[in-house]
């Protein structure tokens, strides 16, 4: 596996595997790798040739009072699960040969930054947006690969993508969770023993809202309301940011499920909830199949 953190060096790798008809899957992170991130070198590696793996903490992505200087890192680890998983690149590049001395430019996806996650964190999709853009335009890969743990995300790229006609696939890949139900996340570290227990209160109430809505509850106001009520009243729960169903297409809010249209294609329930747990903000989602009711 070779390793640069020069924008330039990398180029140039990925021109000759280009040249050589190479398939490029791209998988951008910002470290701490867990088996969330490996699967999506995995799956990366399954259908590609070569793999690039970018760890790259972005400076334009973190509010001004969020973990930016805190982040945990364990580069030389990464380096092994990142091999084992089947990377053959990782380019780490400093925040100072991402954005040059004057960097103005910036990619906004609208109205899907603005609900969800980015109403409580103003700014973060378009550092997000911005970076990936870059990194596109750097490691030019033909599929790149999201969790859909940060379904949001997931959702803003794709349509970055299709908008700005950037030539290649995004692909979702499936949240990998822990034998509790938490969904794997780098901010897992900043759980104390009793906080991480607690942190399962997530998947839980993602899964009490689907299991009410597979017993017949349509009104999606009452379930959010109850789930609410019961992440508030953990006492390791120190705020719920939100607790939401979404579209998952157009992240409209659906207050009832009889009464919703999900018209576009592909569009299904989410499910999606941001529980801080003491000072760590987590964030989890589930996707309801609306065929199945
Ligand atoms: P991060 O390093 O947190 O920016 O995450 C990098 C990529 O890994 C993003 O596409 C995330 O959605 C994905 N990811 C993080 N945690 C998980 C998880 N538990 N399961 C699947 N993908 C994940």
């Amino acid at each position: 596996m070779k390793e640069t953190k020069e924008i330039a060096e990398l180029r140039e790798i990925i021109n000759e595997a280009r040249s050589e008809g190479k398939t490029i899957g791209f998988v951008p992170t910002m470290g701490y790798l867990h088996k969330g991130h490996t699967s999506l070198i995995e799956k990366a590696k399954n259908d590609c040739s070569k793999v690039i793996l970018s760890i790259f903490v972005n400076p334009i992505q973190f509010g001004e009072h969020e973990d930016y200087e805190k982040y945990p890192k364990d580069f030389n680890r990464d380096k092994i699960l990142a091999e084992a998983a089947g990377a053959d690149y990782i380019f780490v590049p400093s925040a100072g040969e991402m954005y040059k001395e004057g960097f103005k430019a910036s990619v906004k996806v609208r109205e899907l930054d603005s609900v969800m996650c980015g109403s409580f964190r103003p700014g973060h999709f378009e550092g997000v947006c911005t970076v990936v853009a870059k990194l596109f335009n750097i490691t030019l890969p033909h599929r790149s690969y999201f969790g859909l743990k940060d379904y949001q995300q997931y959702l803003i790229i794709k349509k970055m993508v299709e908008d700005l006609n950037f030539p290649l696939r995004v692909i979702g890949c499936p949240i990998i969770r822990e034998d509790d139900g938490v969904a794997m996340s780098s901010r897992n570290k900043y759980l104390s023993k009793n906080e991480r227990k607690n942190a399962a209160i997530l998947v839980e109430c993602l899964n009490q809202a689907a299991n009410l809505i597979k017993d017949g509850f349509t009104n999606l106001e009452d379930i959010r309301n109850t789930l609410y009520e019961k992440l508030s009243g953990n006492p390791f729960v120190s705020k719920v940011d939100y607790f939401d169903f979404r579209d998952s297409e157009t992240l409209e809010n659906i207050s009832s499920i009889d009464k919703h249209d999900f018209k576009s294609p592909g569009s299904n329930l989410l499910i999606a909830c941001a529980v801080r747990i003491g000072g760590t903000r987590l964030i989890d989602n589930m996707i309801f199949d609306t065929n199945s009711f």
